[in-house]
């Protein structure tokens, strides 16, 4: 059995004591285990502020950039090693491990992109600069620099490789060694990338540190210029939320938690137009992709009334052609849940939602003698205010169609009531109404992805976060937001105000970096 180590201080630390058992989730073999006990989490963060921060602050933009680039390629170079460990440790098929790998391959080099494009700078410009004074000899500008402290990254189980190294891409580029530790279960990919981007000699000493398992009191020792970077279950970041040493350091904080994202059909969306196939594919490919543990995955369904049976039996037929099975086979595109945990909280929530519901597929029930797996289940409410619906985030392939009016202010009240959420779709080829719901949604979700049939051909599902495009949402959703480009650095930098003499604040050489600055 792989005994999954920990890099810290300088050195590959094997756990002594109780530790995590990693399990494959097709075949419920133990494949690994994960211990962070002796780990001195102090020195962890000392050794970040010492070593790492100081030398990604002696390094400029495009050297960063270069780094990641590095990152990407060392992480490419071994692309089917990771498939073959996601498919055994997480239970996705090949096309699922690869969305987890190859997003974060595609995220360091976009992020290396940017960095070469930025230069030899060390600091960027935020927004245009002010006249403060009579004339513009007193001139402010706001600007971003590091920061001297280290970035904890506490990730969820379900993207082991691309949660790591989204988070990483940001904080290395801004300039910010980072402590990462991985949703344990799942742990082996992340594991394997951190030997992988250590090995490969890119990084400065310090810069990425690696925890399997527990992070033990490492919270307990940041301080007010560390940050912690969450994502997982608005349980658990409820909790740490309330950590009493991050609150009275005022530790920055980002939290990407759960989310009850919704896909909205509207009246005049014809039924076999493109904007209708892809509302039905997609809605059936966040259910079923990666078994649904996505924290996109749209989990509500609204649908005008009177088309509830035809979506239905189009969405369920749909699903259920998706091959279920041991995701080493590849004709599999839809494997088990990652863990016997999840298996638990999945069919316990099934069982919950379904005495609100008519099961129209699917169910809490096994399907299978062995292994983690819950079949695609799709949940048909009379009532879409129903608010058992609207209250628990079911974190696997289960999604609920609730009927609305066809309205599109009443679409954008339902959508708010699931409190706050990542990605809300929208299917209409009406201006009107992709723009009354889109404008009146945007308060409560992240990122509205807006179906038409002009777009139909050349989108990218609703499920799928960019780089390039914040990730986050209000509420229950975390409140957090990462990426957007240059706009995932501001998290780890410190935004001055600087006054004085223009010629000083805002030199001519310098005007160049103006112009690649975050508008953030
Ligand atoms: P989780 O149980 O909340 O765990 C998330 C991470 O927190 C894991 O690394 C876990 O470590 C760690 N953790 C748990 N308790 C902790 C504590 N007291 N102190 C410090 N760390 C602690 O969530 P999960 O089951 O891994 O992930 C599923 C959830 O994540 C879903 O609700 C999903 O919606 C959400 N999610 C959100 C996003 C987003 O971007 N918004 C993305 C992916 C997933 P261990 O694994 O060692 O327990």
């Amino acid at each position: 059995m792989q005994n999954l180590t920990s890099y810290v201080q300088g050195r590959w630390h094997a756990g002594s004591g109780a530790s995590v058992t990693l399990f494959n989730p097709t075949t419920e073999e133990a494949l690994a285990q994960a211990s962070s006990a002796g780990i001195d989490f102090k020195g962890v963060l000392e050794h970040g502020r010492a070593k790492g921060g100081p030398a990604l602050r002696s390094m400029n933009y495009a050297q960063r950039g270069t780094m990641l680039d590095a990152l990407s390629k060392a992480i490419h170079a071994h692309r089917d090693e990771l498939i073959e460990l996601s498919i055994q440790n997480a239970g996705t098929p090949r096309s699922d491990a690869k969305f987890d790998i190859d997003g974060a391959i595609g995220t360091l080099a976009f992020y290396g992109r940017l960095g070469q494009e930025l230069g030899a700078r060390t600091f960027l410009y935020d927004g245009p600069g002010v006249q403060l004074g009579r004339t513009a000899r007193f001139w402010g500008e706001h600007v971003l620099v590091a920061r001297p402290g280290v970035a904890v990254h506490i990730n969820a189980f379900n993207f082991p490789a691309w949660n790591m190294m989204e988070k990483a891409a940001c904080a290395l580029l801004a300039g910010t060694p980072v402590v990462e530790k991985p949703g344990t279960p799942t742990a082996l990919v992340a594991w394997r990338i951190a030997q992988l981007c250590i090995g490969c000699g890119a990084l400065p000493e310090g810069a990425f540190q690696f925890i399997a398992g527990s992070v033990g009191d490492l919270l307990d020792h940041m301080g007010p210029q560390d940050s912690l970077a969450f994502t997982g279950s608005s349980g658990t970041a409820a909790r740490l939320r309330g950590h009493a040493n991050l609150v009275r350091h005022n530790v920055r904080v980002n939290f990407e938690a759960d989310s009850l994202n919704a896909a909205v059909l509207a009246p005049d969306v014809e039924a076999g137009s493109d904007t209708f196939n892809l509302f039905v594919a997609n809605v059936a490919l966040d259910m079923t992709q990666k078994s649904g543990q996505k924290c996109t995955a749209v989990r509500r369904v609204f649908v005008p009334k009177e088309r509830v049976e035809e979506l239905t039996a189009e969405i369920v037929a749909t699903a259920n052609a998706v091959k279920l099975g041991d995701p080493s086979d590849a004709v599999v595109r839809m494997g088990p849940l990652a863990s016997a945990d999840q298996l638990r909280d999945v069919r316990a929530g099934i069982e919950r939602l379904a005495k609100h519901a008519r099961l129209a597929t699917g169910g809490a029930g096994a399907i299978r003698e062995r292994g983690y797996f819950v079949a695609p289940t799709v949940l048909v409410a009379a009532d879409g205010r129903n608010p058992a619906f609207h209250a628990e985030e079911v974190f696997g392939p289960c999604a609920a169609i609730l009927p609305y009016s066809g309205d599109a202010h009443e679409a954008a009240e339902l959508v708010a009531l699931g409190g706050g959420s990542l990605v809300t779709s929208v299917y209409s080829n009406e201006q009107t109404f992709l723009e009354t719901a889109g404008l009146a949604i945007g308060a409560w979700s992240g990122r509205v992805w807006l179906g038409s049939d002009k777009m139909a051909e050349q989108s990218l599902a609703p499920g799928m976060v960019l780089p390039q495009m914040i990730h986050g949402g209000p509420g229950r959703a975390g409140g957090g937001e990462e990426l957007g480009g240059l706009r995932g650095l501001s998290f780890y930098l410190q935004r001055v105000a600087l006054q004085g003499f223009k010629g000083v604040i805002a030199p001519e050489s310098m005007c160049v970096s103006k112009s690649a600055a975050p508008t953030a």
